[in-house]
Formats: C-alpha cells, sequence, structure tokens
C-alpha cells in the first residue's frame, strides 16, 4: 500500500489525487471511508507509482540567477544574459543585454551536467567584473585623490560580500568587485568615502564633512546603495 496524505474537508464533494514532491495527498469529503480512499489509491496505483517515479527523477532545482534569461544588474542597469560558446571566452554587452561566451571546450562537460553551466557562467561574470571595477577605479583614483589632497599607497579589488570598499591604517585600499553592477557615479562615491579615510578613520561629522566638500550628492548615493543592495549581492551556487 503507498503511503499517502490526507487531507478531509466537508466543502469538497469528489475525492482528489495529487502528487507533489513525489508524496501522495489525498484531498476527501468528510463522508467518504478511510477503506474507500485504500480502494481508490489502490486502484490507481499505477498512475501514483509513474508520477513518483517521475518527480523524484528531477533534477535538484538549478539557480536562476546564471541561466539564459536571467536578469543582472550591469552599470546600474538591468541587463539579460545570454549564453554562447566560442572559441575564446568572453563578456560583451550592449544596452539590453549581456553576452557571455564559454569555451567550446567546457560543452562536453556541461553536456553532463547542465548546472556546471551555471558554474562556469557566474565564475566568468565574476573575473569580469572584477576586472571592470578596476580599470574604472585605475582610471579615477588619482582624480579624486588629488582634488582630496591625499595619497593612497595602492588599491585592490576583491569580492567582498557586504562591504563596498575599505582602507587600512597602511592606507591601502580595497573595493568590491561588485561594484561594476552599480552605475559610474555610486562608485565615484565609494572612491570618495574611501579616499577620505584616509584623513579621517572614522565617520565623524569631520569626515563627512569632507565627504560632501568633494562629492555633494553623498546622501543620494548612499541611498542607491541602500535600495539595491539586493540586486547588487552576488549569488551564491
Ligand atoms: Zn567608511
Amino acid at each position: 500500500m503507498l503511503p499517502y496524505q490526507l487531507i478531509r474537508s466537508v466543502k469538497r464533494k469528489t475525492v482528489g489525487l495529487q502528487v507533489k514532491h513525489g508524496k501522495i495527498i489525498i484531498r476527501a469529503p468528510k463522508y467518504v471511508s478511510e477503506q474507500d480512499i485504500a480502494y481508490i489509491v489502490k486502484s490507481k496505483s499505477i498512475w501514483l507509482h509513474r508520477k513518483i517515479a517521475e518527480q523524484n527523477a528531477q533534477p535538484a532545482a538549478r539557480n536562476d540567477h546564471y541561466q539564459q534569461g536571467s536578469q543582472l544588474l550591469i552599470n546600474g542597469e538591468r541587463k539579460t544574459l545570454d549564453i554562447h560558446y566560442g572559441l575564446f571566452p568572453d563578456v560583451t554587452f550592449d544596452e539590453d543585454i549581456i553576452i557571455v561566451t564559454l569555451s567550446d571546450k567546457l560543452k562536453t562537460k556541461i553536456a553532463a551536467d547542465l548546472k556546471q553551466q551555471d558554474k562556469y557562467v557566474k565564475q566568468q561574470l565574476q573575473a569580469w567584473l572584477k576586472q571592470q571595477t578596476h580599470i574604472y577605479i585605475d582610471q579615477n583614483l588619482c582624480h579624486y585623490a588629488e582634488k582630496i589632497g591625499v595619497l593612497p599607497k595602492s588599491f585592490n579589488v576583491r569580492l567582498y560580500k557586504s562591504r563596498w570598499g575599505s582602507c587600512n591604517s597602511r592606507k591601502e585600499l580595497s573595493f568590491s568587485s561588485l561594484l561594476a553592477m552599480a552605475p559610474k557615479w555610486i562608485i565615484d562615491y565609494v572612491i570618495v568615502h574611501e579616499l577620505c579615510h584616509l584623513r579621517h578613520m572614522n565617520h565623524s561629522a569631520e569626515f563627512w564633512q569632507l565627504v560632501v566638500l568633494h562629492y555633494p550628492n553623498y546622501l543620494l548615493a548612499k541611498a542607491w546603495l541602500k535600495s539595491n543592495q539586493n540586486q547588487l549581492q552576488w549569488p551564491t551556487i
């Protein structure tokens, strides 16, 4: 006898059978006896066995962030992910889409397990975002440092889960590689913010006065980061 979950209802007029996540659910009116229900289950046992087998054979849900048609934020704009295969791995984008080209060499591996594709798309995007953030900061850091009158020793870009940037007492700056998902004016704010820490290693009133002097729209930038935090967080597989 197949195990099932029985849900009784006063309103129901008929017996309903359903297989959900590989388990049988029976909905039945109050007056139908357990014996009758057992009989119905038995009479439908071939269909039920088939349904259960089908559902159990389905692969676990894939992460939906790195699949064809997934939505991603790049430069503060929503883009649709388009996955291709080619001789050389590449990432390019235009107004609406971001194209990730995976190496042809990965095709056989991915054909055996589609989940692998999510992993490679993520890896490639991650490296690309890091590169994009690095290029932008490299081009703009000196300009702001001169304006503010500070001299950072170095900067690096890495994948942070919960911060946009940091600064230590050795005047080394760090920036989140995910900043390339935000608009340029947001990256500018994070650059100014970290550079101002070279003067004030805290969030005192003096610190914010220096920030506002070099980035008057800082409240708007802070609000943007707060409201887009969820989208900017890097989903894990
Ligand atoms: Zn700070």
